[in-house]
């Protein structure tokens, strides 16, 4: 059995964390370091390490996670002027936490392309 993550310690709440949703297959909780005015990560229940390790029975899961993350983002965070869902994958993408999580953005312009220079 691999180490838990510091999500896996969230879902099991061995730490604190800001929650704004939970259900019996997701968590949603503020970014402790949050980049735009609304800054928060929805993460499956089961522990699942980055995009490459989805399987074909987790297809539902991820469209579920998807759906989460769009109502939450209009019905609780009013963001009506737009958002952005985000999944960091690997080394290059910048990803810290090897629990698979959408990073929900908005209440600000975002940019685009989404890197400097
Ligand atoms: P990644 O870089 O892996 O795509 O995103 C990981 C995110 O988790 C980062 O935005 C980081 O700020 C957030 N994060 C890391 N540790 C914690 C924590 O203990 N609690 C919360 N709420 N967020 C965390």
């Amino acid at each position: 059995m691999s180490e838990k993550t510091i999500f896996g310690k969230i879902i099991d709440k061995e730490i604190p964390a800001n929650i704004v949703y939970e259900d019996d297959r997701c968590l949603v909780f503020h970014d402790i370091n949050p980049q735009a005015p609304v800054h928060v990560l929805v993460i499956p229940k089961k522990e699942i390490p980055t995009l490459n390790d989805l399987e074909e029975a987790d297809d539902e899961l991820v469209g579920y996670l998807v759906r989460i993350a769009s109502r939450l983002a209009r019905e609780k965070f009013d963001l009506e002027d737009g958002y952005r869902l985000v999944i960091n994958c690997g080394p290059h993408a910048g990803q810290t936490v090897f629990h698979i999580h959408i990073h929900l953005l908005g209440g600000r312009p975002m940019g685009w392309p989404p890197w400097p220079g």
